[in-house]
């Protein structure tokens, strides 16, 4: 394992954070705030598409992907430092066009998209001028166990009619969105693991009605935020089906794994502005006639954080790599990544909140919103005990003989 930058990722890293400081960090907290400010904050932002334009133009641009034709053709292990890079700021990956979750759609399209798809749907999400929502979770049936999702997906003759109530379905608040994957039940007779199909879904379809906007812990998420949709005799060409009838579990495995590694390398990432930002307060601040760094438990605090988030760091880079191989191993290390990187991301920024007092609570900082997202993602794409059970499996069943492999 060499973990040393690859020539172009050394490259594209220096022109990112470049563009971060010069275009990005002076500009994004005014923004936030003005969104915030907002009676209604499902608006294009005009900010945000200029330095979409400007991202772009700088051949920063896609770079999740890592099919050259489409995409920047990075390994995971390459494009990981240049998420981690992007997880500093709250608007940067939407900038590069690598923002979550039209980069997983992006890549079920590229994988397993027909050609009318992949021309109607994944030209113009990578050109960034529609975005996109995934919709599995309801809100009725326990969604960490994916078999449990109840929202039909029928076939009649060459139709397949949709049915169901979805939420949590990140992206559908943004002014640009124009599709969505909906996963639902074509065949409970099938074995379960091929019951369900993905559809690709026109939001302007009739039947289709977000219901309602949600907040994660008080944050709306503006523009792009998390909604409730439901779904009333939604009728499309069975050529909407992605893959085939029963194939979303197939093309689920596919989407999570690259997701993951870029959901905890920018996690990565606020976690390092954190540490940064408690290292600033605690040298610069003053309490009892000493600088915070010096009292308490404080520079034990800073010690730890900083042997975490490196710990942190290398975990993912060899998840990555073994994404990257292909080996068997990549499952177990995506589910370890998946539960060590939010339980420690969480735990720096609240020690970066404390250090801050008040301060770290509000708004001024990005601290709160940080904390939030590392708490979210204790649950989002699988809560940390699904993927412990995976863990603990795959740990037993090198002894078990065959008695623990479910
Ligand atoms: C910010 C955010 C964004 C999201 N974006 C999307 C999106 O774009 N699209 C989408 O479809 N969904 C999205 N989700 C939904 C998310 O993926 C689900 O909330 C998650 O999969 C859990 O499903 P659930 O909420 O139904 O919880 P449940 O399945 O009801 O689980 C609740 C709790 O039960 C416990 N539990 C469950 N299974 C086990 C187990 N095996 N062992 C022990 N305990 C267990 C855990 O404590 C778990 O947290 C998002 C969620 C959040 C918070």
């Amino acid at each position: 394992m060499d973990f040393e930058h690859s020539p172009r990722t050394h490259e594209l890293l220096t022109r990112l954070s470049a563009f971060q400081e010069q275009e990005i960090d002076p500009r994004e907290q005014a923004h936030l705030h003005d969104l915030q400010a907002r009676a209604d904050p499902w608006i294009l932002s005009p900010l945000i598409e200029e330095l979409k334009t400007k991202a772009k133009a700088e051949g920063l641009w896609n770079l999740f992907l890592p099919d050259e034709r489409y995409g920047a053709g990075l390994s995971n292990v390459e494009y990981a430092p240049l998420a981690e890079r992007m997880g500093r700021s709250l608007i940067t990956a939407e900038v590069c066009n690598c923002n979550a979750p039209d980069t997983g759609n992006m890549e079920v399209l590229w994988h397993f998209g027909s050609e009318e798809q992949k021309e109607r749907w994944l030209q113009p999400l990578l050109d960034g001028s529609i975005r996109s929502a995934f919709c599995m979770t309801e809100p009725e049936v326990a969604s960490s166990d994916a078999t449990n999702m109840q929202a039909t997906a029928t076939l009649d003759g060459d139709e397949v009619v949709l049915n169901g109530h979805k939420w949590w379905s990140t992206g559908v608040g943004h002014p640009n969105r124009k599709v969505l994957i909906f996963m639902g039940l074509t065949d409970p007779d099938a074995d379960r693991y091929h019951q369900h199909s993905m559809v690709l879904v026109p939001l302007a379809e009739p039947g289709v009605k977000i219901e309602r906007m949600l907040q994660t812990m008080g944050f709306i998420d503006a523009p792009a935020g998390h909604g409730e949709v439901s779904f009333t005799d939604v009728r499309l060409p069975a050529s909407a089906i992605i893959g085939g009838p029963g194939e979303a579990f197939a093309i689920a495995q596919a989407r999570l794994g690259p997701g993951r590694i870029h959901h905890c390398m920018r996690l990565i990432g606020a976690a390092e502005l954190a540490l940064e930002l408690a290292c600033r307060r605690a040298t610069e601040r003053t309490a009892f006639g000493k600088p915070l760094a010096n009292l308490g438990g404080n520079r034990e605090r800073i010690a730890d954080a900083r042997i975490a988030i490196d710990q942190a760091r290398l975990h993912v880079l060899h998840a990555a790599w073994l994404v990257d191989k292909q080996a068997p191993a990549a499952l177990g290390a995506v589910s370890q990544i998946k539960v060590a990187v939010p339980n420690m991301t969480q735990a720096v920024v609240d020690m970066a909140i404390q250090l801050h007092g008040g301060a770290g609570l509000s708004n001024d900082m990005p601290l709160a919103g940080a904390w939030t997202a590392a708490r979210a993602l204790r649950i989002a794409d699988g809560p940390d005990e699904v993927h412990r059970g995976v863990i603990a499996r795959l740990e037993l069943a090198r002894y078990g003989k065959g008695k623990w492999s479910s």
